[in-house]
């Protein structure tokens, strides 16, 4: 706790300062801060920088002076908004979701599940906040791609490389960039300002937190124009937007659900040692952010939906005071639908994808244009099966005795246990009938050959009987007839 204090003094003295006077108030409940930004012009309409009501002159506003760890909610910004828009990934990308480390050792794990799904795409991996899919992407992406990013995004508080004083060396420039794990920390308004770029269509604005001071005359002596720039492609934005409506939708934010039909796009963050826990989503009218946790990092484990249920109790009370119009985000003429197979990413294979022993891994997924899978599903193989043998049909293996079964294909280089596993193709396929062999099929005709000649041979029996018979008529015939002429 005194660490805290001390850090927050030395965030409003500048060097020279005398401190006058000073008034600490201690919350045993955790703390909070909260932001609201109207996407379109960057203005900061809300800005809650604790509990309860503000009690002192530059008090600590935990909203704008704090930094925290931003946890999974800058898998979006770190790593998918710049994977999407630089058309190296797709909302499609798979990655498999299996054991996976960083390049110093240490284990990546993901939140909530200690199995792991296996093949899992962009989309499916926003929407439950998977970690170690995140950290793949970014490792493909690679941490400078979305550092750099990051700096576009108006984040002032990250660390491109320091040596602390206990001479380490300090730089957010790596692999856990993805799950927001980083040195310093964000501000919530900078976090919420990023946010609110992807909710502007890909155009980022400066957070204003004023835009004139005048004096008693009327004279304007501070202006604070828009500072806007385009961070990313609107298709991109739209992709996105639409992958988190599905957070809210099904996936880890579900508690926010607004009670209107009204969009709402959002991404929930939790760090480890469940220390901060962060919501930041918008509708098509604002970008909020709630932050909680304790002002000296402590565990949390207390529900952790609430901070998810105060973003919506005020969302949904904005919505109704200003009488909001239920809207739909803004469509995108560039965005294109493909029939896609989760597995691979790629063009489902008719009936094969939709087969899955599991369930139909066939997907309507959308893409920006020029991006749509143009390969078919590799991740997926159908086997013909001799019903005889139970092994891998061969040629000779007949019609009546085939069956196909639907399997997925281990991805390269994979030897650890997913989801996956009790669906993978775990047979040799050269391994085939052996009851319908070559062998088989010459015996087989062999034995056809003969029935036929045997077949051949009786009819000949027969005919040179026949003959027999006709013979013995006709001599009895003469013998008839010497009688008669005797
Ligand atoms: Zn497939
Ligand atoms: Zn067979």
């Amino acid at each position: 706790m005194k660490a805290a204090v001390k850090a927050f003094r030395k965030s409003v003295m500048k060097k020279g300062d005398k401190k006058k006077a000073e008034s600490i108030h201690y919350s045993m409940e955790p703390q909070l801060s909260y932001s609201l930004i109207d996407q379109k012009t960057g203005q900061v309409k809300v800005l809650v920088g604790g509990r309860g009501q503000k009690q002192d002159d530059l008090a600590l506003n935990r909203a704008t002076s704090v930094k925290r760890q931003p946890g999974s909610t800058f898998k979006i910004l770190s790593t998918y908004a710049p994977a999407i828009d630089t058309g190296s990934m797709t909302l499609a990308t798979v990655f498999d979701d299996a054991p996976y480390q960083y390049e110093n050792g240490q284990k990546v794990t993901n939140y909530v599940s200690t199995s792991y799904k296996g093949l899992t795409t962009v989309r499916d991996a926003i929407i439950d906040s998977n970690n170690i899919v995140a950290v793949k992407a970014l490792t493909d992406l690679t941490p400078q791609v979305g550092f750099d990013f990051l700096q576009k995004l108006g984040f002032t508080t990250l660390v491109n490389n320091r040596v602390s004083t206990n001479g380490t060396y300090e730089s957010d420039v790596n692999q856990s960039l993805a799950l927001g794990g980083i040195t310093d920390g964000v501000t919530n308004v900078e976090l919420t300002a990023a946010y609110a770029a992807i909710a502007n269509q890909g155009t980022y604005n400066t957070p204003v937190l004023y835009t004139t001071v005048k004096d008693s005359n009327g004279n304007v002596l501070l202006s604070n124009k828009k500072k806007s720039r385009k961070v990313i492609k609107k298709s991109t934005a739209w992709l996105l937007t639409n992958a988190m409506e599905d957070v809210v939708k099904k996936g880890t934010g579900r508690a926010a659900q607004l009670d209107s039909n009204m969009a709402v796009a959002a991404k929930t963050g939790t760090t480890s040692n469940n220390y901060d826990y962060w919501f930041c989503g918008y509708t098509p009218y604002y970008t909020a952010s709630v932050w909680t946790g304790y002002d000296y990092n402590t565990s949390f484990d207390n529900d952790e939906d609430y901070h998810k249920v105060i973003w919506k109790k005020i969302m949904d009370r904005i919505i109704s005071e200003k009488k909001q119009k239920v809207k739909s985000f803004p469509s995108n003429k560039n965005i294109k639908k493909a029939e896609i197979c989760i597995k691979s990413g790629k063009k489902a294979l008719p009936n094969v994808c939709s087969k899955d022993p599991e369930k139909s891994m066939v997907r309507t997924e959308y893409f920006a244009s020029g991006t749509v899978p143009k390969d078919s599903c590799d991740a997926h193989i159908a086997v013909t099966f001799c019903l005889k043998s139970h092994l891998v049909a061969q040629k000779f293996c007949p019609d009546k005795f085939r069956y196909t079964k639907i399997f997925r294909v281990r991805p390269k280089h994979s030897s650890h246990k997913t989801d996956d596993e009790p669906y993978f193709l775990n047979i040799d396929i050269n391994n085939k009938c052996n009851i319908h062999t070559e062998e088989w099929h010459q015996k087989k005709l062999e034995k056809k050959k003969k029935k036929q000649e045997e077949k051949l041979k009786k009819q000949q029996k027969q005919q040179q009987s026949g003959n027999d018979t006709t013979d013995t008529s006709i001599n009895n015939i003469e013998k008839q007839i010497k009688k008669l002429l005797n």
